[in-house]
Protein backbone atom coordinates (compact mmCIF):
# COMPACT_ATOMS: atom_id res chain seq x y z
CA UNK A 1 0.00 0.00 0.00
CA UNK A 2 1.35 3.44 -0.90
CA UNK A 3 0.46 5.79 1.65
CA UNK A 4 1.65 8.79 3.94
CA UNK A 5 2.84 7.85 6.98
CA UNK A 6 2.28 10.61 9.75
CA UNK A 7 1.85 8.12 12.96
CA UNK A 8 3.55 10.07 15.29
CA UNK A 9 1.80 13.37 14.59
CA UNK A 10 -1.83 12.18 13.77
CA UNK A 11 -4.26 11.18 16.61
CA UNK A 12 -6.05 7.40 15.31
CA UNK A 13 -8.59 9.67 13.52
CA UNK A 14 -8.75 13.27 11.58
CA UNK A 15 -11.14 14.75 9.79
CA UNK A 16 -10.25 18.10 8.02
CA UNK A 17 -12.35 20.50 6.17
CA UNK A 18 -14.63 17.84 5.13
CA UNK A 19 -17.43 19.09 2.87
CA UNK A 20 -20.26 15.90 1.76
CA UNK A 21 -22.90 17.29 -0.63
CA UNK A 22 -25.56 15.04 -2.36
CA UNK A 23 -27.50 15.78 -5.41
CA UNK A 24 -30.91 17.13 -4.41
CA UNK A 25 -33.80 18.15 -7.10
CA UNK A 26 -31.89 20.79 -9.52
CA UNK A 27 -29.86 21.73 -6.66
CA UNK A 28 -27.35 19.93 -4.05
CA UNK A 29 -27.76 18.91 -0.44
CA UNK A 30 -24.86 19.55 1.79
CA UNK A 31 -24.76 16.94 4.41
CA UNK A 32 -21.53 18.09 5.83
CA UNK A 33 -20.14 21.34 6.30
CA UNK A 34 -16.56 21.66 6.66
CA UNK A 35 -16.23 19.26 9.30
CA UNK A 36 -12.99 19.16 11.40
CA UNK A 37 -12.46 16.20 13.95
CA UNK A 38 -9.70 14.90 16.01
CA UNK A 39 -10.09 11.81 17.99
CA UNK A 40 -7.37 10.59 20.25
CA UNK A 41 -6.73 7.16 20.88
CA UNK A 42 -8.64 5.40 23.92
CA UNK A 43 -11.28 8.52 24.16
CA UNK A 44 -14.85 8.47 23.10
CA UNK A 45 -16.20 11.27 20.78
CA UNK A 46 -19.77 11.34 21.06
CA UNK A 47 -21.52 13.21 18.06
CA UNK A 48 -25.83 14.33 19.19
CA UNK A 49 -28.02 16.18 16.89
CA UNK A 50 -31.16 15.95 15.24
CA UNK A 51 -32.61 13.21 12.39
CA UNK A 52 -31.33 14.28 9.18
CA UNK A 53 -27.96 16.95 11.10
CA UNK A 54 -25.48 14.53 9.08
CA UNK A 55 -24.34 12.11 11.64
CA UNK A 56 -24.40 9.11 9.92
CA UNK A 57 -22.47 10.33 6.89
CA UNK A 58 -19.99 11.30 8.98
CA UNK A 59 -19.58 8.16 9.96
CA UNK A 60 -19.49 6.83 6.10
CA UNK A 61 -17.18 9.52 5.87
CA UNK A 62 -14.73 8.32 8.77
CA UNK A 63 -15.12 4.72 7.22
CA UNK A 64 -14.48 5.67 4.25
CA UNK A 65 -17.27 3.91 3.05
CA UNK A 66 -18.23 7.59 1.18
CA UNK A 67 -15.61 9.89 -0.52
CA UNK A 68 -16.42 13.62 0.47
CA UNK A 69 -16.52 16.47 -2.39
CA UNK A 70 -13.76 17.82 0.16
CA UNK A 71 -11.32 17.90 2.75
CA UNK A 72 -9.15 14.79 3.84
CA UNK A 73 -9.48 12.14 6.35
CA UNK A 74 -6.72 10.25 8.27
CA UNK A 75 -6.78 6.76 9.64
CA UNK A 76 -4.27 5.24 12.18
CA UNK A 77 -1.48 7.45 10.11
CA UNK A 78 -3.24 6.98 6.56
CA UNK A 79 -4.14 9.85 4.41
CA UNK A 80 -7.44 8.43 2.66
CA UNK A 81 -7.15 10.66 -0.13
CA UNK A 82 -5.57 9.12 -3.05
CA UNK A 83 -5.83 5.34 -2.22
CA UNK A 84 -7.09 3.08 -4.83
CA UNK A 85 -10.12 1.71 -3.80
CA UNK A 86 -8.80 -2.28 -2.95
CA UNK A 87 -6.50 0.09 -0.47
CA UNK A 88 -9.31 1.92 0.92
CA UNK A 89 -11.19 -1.24 1.56
CA UNK A 90 -7.85 -3.20 2.86
CA UNK A 91 -7.31 -0.05 5.67
CA UNK A 92 -11.20 -0.03 6.40
CA UNK A 93 -10.95 -3.57 6.92
CA UNK A 94 -7.59 -3.79 8.70
CA UNK A 95 -7.91 -0.83 10.71
CA UNK A 96 -12.12 0.14 11.19
CA UNK A 97 -14.98 -1.20 13.28
CA UNK A 98 -18.08 -0.54 12.52
CA UNK A 99 -21.40 -0.98 14.43
CA UNK A 100 -24.21 0.00 13.16
CA UNK A 101 -27.60 0.64 15.09
CA UNK A 102 -29.31 -2.89 14.10
CA UNK A 103 -26.90 -6.09 14.30
CA UNK A 104 -26.65 -7.28 11.48
CA UNK A 105 -25.77 -10.91 12.11
CA UNK A 106 -25.81 -14.02 10.62
CA UNK A 107 -28.92 -16.36 11.51
CA UNK A 108 -27.22 -19.71 10.96
CA UNK A 109 -24.18 -18.86 12.58
CA UNK A 110 -23.48 -19.65 16.60
CA UNK A 111 -22.29 -16.29 18.36
CA UNK A 112 -18.25 -17.55 17.89
CA UNK A 113 -18.52 -17.60 14.03
CA UNK A 114 -19.94 -14.46 13.88
CA UNK A 115 -16.12 -13.21 15.10
CA UNK A 116 -14.39 -16.04 13.38
CA UNK A 117 -15.65 -15.21 10.15
CA UNK A 118 -13.98 -11.47 10.37
CA UNK A 119 -10.90 -13.33 10.86
CA UNK A 120 -11.25 -15.11 8.04
CA UNK A 121 -12.24 -12.23 5.56
CA UNK A 122 -8.54 -10.88 6.95
CA UNK A 123 -7.08 -14.27 5.76
CA UNK A 124 -6.01 -14.88 9.51
CA UNK A 125 -5.73 -18.58 10.51
CA UNK A 126 -8.33 -20.18 12.16
CA UNK A 127 -6.54 -21.40 15.53
CA UNK A 128 -5.84 -17.70 16.22
CA UNK A 129 -9.12 -16.22 15.48
CA UNK A 130 -10.78 -19.20 17.71
CA UNK A 131 -9.15 -17.66 20.59
CA UNK A 132 -9.27 -13.82 19.56
CA UNK A 133 -13.16 -14.50 19.38
CA UNK A 134 -13.39 -16.12 22.90
CA UNK A 135 -11.55 -13.47 24.40
CA UNK A 136 -13.87 -11.19 22.67
CA UNK A 137 -17.13 -12.92 23.57
CA UNK A 138 -15.44 -13.00 27.50
CA UNK A 139 -14.96 -9.26 27.31
CA UNK A 140 -18.56 -8.13 26.28
CA UNK A 141 -19.69 -10.79 28.76
CA UNK A 142 -20.99 -13.58 26.72
CA UNK A 143 -18.74 -16.07 27.35
CA UNK A 144 -21.58 -18.44 28.08
CA UNK A 145 -23.45 -18.44 24.91
CA UNK A 146 -20.82 -18.81 22.43
CA UNK A 147 -22.45 -21.53 21.21
CA UNK A 148 -26.01 -19.17 20.60
CA UNK A 149 -27.66 -17.99 17.23
CA UNK A 150 -28.74 -14.81 17.29
CA UNK A 151 -32.49 -15.88 17.66
CA UNK A 152 -31.60 -17.22 21.31
CA UNK A 153 -30.37 -13.98 22.49
CA UNK A 154 -31.52 -10.80 23.61
CA UNK A 155 -31.70 -7.60 21.58
CA UNK A 156 -28.60 -5.92 23.94
CA UNK A 157 -26.58 -9.88 23.42
CA UNK A 158 -26.88 -9.04 19.89
CA UNK A 159 -26.10 -5.68 19.69
CA UNK A 160 -22.81 -6.94 22.55
CA UNK A 161 -21.97 -9.36 19.81
CA UNK A 162 -21.98 -6.76 17.38
CA UNK A 163 -19.57 -4.61 19.19
CA UNK A 164 -17.39 -7.67 19.43
CA UNK A 165 -17.03 -8.48 16.16
CA UNK A 166 -16.08 -5.20 15.43
CA UNK A 167 -13.11 -5.23 17.63
CA UNK A 168 -12.26 -8.42 15.62
CA UNK A 169 -9.21 -6.28 13.60
CA UNK A 170 -8.40 -4.49 16.60
CA UNK A 171 -9.37 -1.11 14.87
CA UNK A 172 -7.36 2.07 15.79
CA UNK A 173 -10.79 3.70 15.01
CA UNK A 174 -14.18 2.42 16.11
CA UNK A 175 -17.32 4.02 14.88
CA UNK A 176 -20.81 3.48 16.47
CA UNK A 177 -23.79 4.37 15.43
CA UNK A 178 -26.97 4.52 17.39
CA UNK A 179 -26.22 1.69 19.27
CA UNK A 180 -29.28 1.49 21.79
CA UNK A 181 -31.84 2.57 19.28
CA UNK A 182 -33.57 -0.77 19.76
CA UNK A 183 -33.03 -1.29 23.29
CA UNK A 184 -35.06 -0.22 26.49
CA UNK A 185 -32.72 2.00 28.59
CA UNK A 186 -31.29 -0.35 30.69
CA UNK A 187 -30.08 -2.64 28.30
CA UNK A 188 -28.71 0.40 26.36
CA UNK A 189 -27.06 2.17 29.28
CA UNK A 190 -24.97 -1.23 30.03
CA UNK A 191 -23.86 -1.15 25.62
CA UNK A 192 -22.53 2.57 26.50
CA UNK A 193 -20.55 1.24 29.26
CA UNK A 194 -19.68 -1.56 27.11
CA UNK A 195 -18.21 0.97 24.72
CA UNK A 196 -16.68 2.77 27.11
CA UNK A 197 -14.45 0.19 28.47
CA UNK A 198 -13.20 -1.48 25.35
CA UNK A 199 -12.19 2.44 24.19
CA UNK A 200 -10.20 2.32 27.15
CA UNK A 201 -9.15 -0.85 27.39
CA UNK A 202 -8.42 -1.52 23.95
CA UNK A 203 -7.04 1.91 22.75
CA UNK A 204 -9.63 2.81 20.03
CA UNK A 205 -10.33 6.15 18.70
CA UNK A 206 -14.41 5.89 19.51
CA UNK A 207 -16.99 8.30 17.87
CA UNK A 208 -20.51 7.87 19.06
CA UNK A 209 -23.76 9.05 17.42
CA UNK A 210 -26.40 8.69 19.87
CA UNK A 211 -29.68 10.89 20.52
CA UNK A 212 -29.54 9.86 23.74
CA UNK A 213 -28.47 12.59 25.77
CA UNK A 214 -27.99 10.65 29.38
CA UNK A 215 -25.30 8.17 28.75
CA UNK A 216 -23.11 11.16 27.49
CA UNK A 217 -20.78 11.01 30.93
CA UNK A 218 -18.86 8.32 29.44
CA UNK A 219 -17.58 10.69 26.30
CA UNK A 220 -14.36 12.57 26.34
CA UNK A 221 -15.46 15.48 24.30
CA UNK A 222 -19.17 16.00 23.17
CA UNK A 223 -20.37 17.43 19.85
CA UNK A 224 -23.57 18.38 17.83
CA UNK A 225 -24.00 17.87 14.65
CA UNK A 226 -26.78 20.66 13.00
CA UNK A 227 -27.42 20.97 9.21
CA UNK A 228 -24.02 19.31 8.53
CA UNK A 229 -21.52 21.55 10.84
CA UNK A 230 -19.62 20.14 13.55
CA UNK A 231 -19.72 22.05 16.54
CA UNK A 232 -19.27 22.10 20.65
CA UNK A 233 -22.44 21.02 22.67
CA UNK A 234 -24.67 23.78 23.21
CA UNK A 235 -26.35 22.75 26.47
CA UNK A 236 -24.35 21.17 29.31
CA UNK A 237 -24.44 17.53 30.11
P1 LIG B 1 -28.50 11.65 10.48
O1 LIG B 1 -27.69 10.42 10.61
O2 LIG B 1 -28.06 12.75 11.39
O3 LIG B 1 -29.95 11.39 10.62
P2 LIG B 1 -27.70 11.56 7.67
O4 LIG B 1 -26.25 11.69 7.64
O5 LIG B 1 -28.29 10.21 7.50
O6 LIG B 1 -28.27 12.25 9.01
O7 LIG B 1 -28.33 12.50 6.54
C1 LIG B 1 -27.92 13.85 6.38
C2 LIG B 1 -28.66 14.43 5.18
O8 LIG B 1 -28.18 13.82 3.99
C3 LIG B 1 -30.16 14.18 5.22
O9 LIG B 1 -30.80 15.30 4.67
C4 LIG B 1 -30.33 12.96 4.33
O10 LIG B 1 -31.60 12.95 3.76
C5 LIG B 1 -29.23 13.17 3.30
N1 LIG B 1 -28.71 11.90 2.78
C6 LIG B 1 -28.11 10.92 3.49
N2 LIG B 1 -27.70 9.91 2.69
C7 LIG B 1 -28.05 10.27 1.42
C8 LIG B 1 -27.90 9.65 0.13
N3 LIG B 1 -27.29 8.47 -0.01
N4 LIG B 1 -28.39 10.31 -0.95
C9 LIG B 1 -28.98 11.52 -0.83
N5 LIG B 1 -29.14 12.16 0.35
C10 LIG B 1 -28.69 11.55 1.48
MG1 LIG C 1 -28.26 8.46 11.16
Amino acid sequence: MTTTTTQSVAPNLRLDGITLTYPDGDGTLTALDRVDLDVPAGTITAVVGPSGSGKSSLLAVAATLVTPDSGSVVLAGTEVNGLSAADRSRLRRERVGIVFQQPSLLPSLTALEQLQVMAHLDGRGPRGARSQAAELLDAVGLAAQAGRRPHQLSGGQRQRINIARALMNEPAVLLVDEPTSALDHERGAAVLDLIARLTRERGTATVLVTHDRTHLAEADEVLTMTDGRLGACASAV
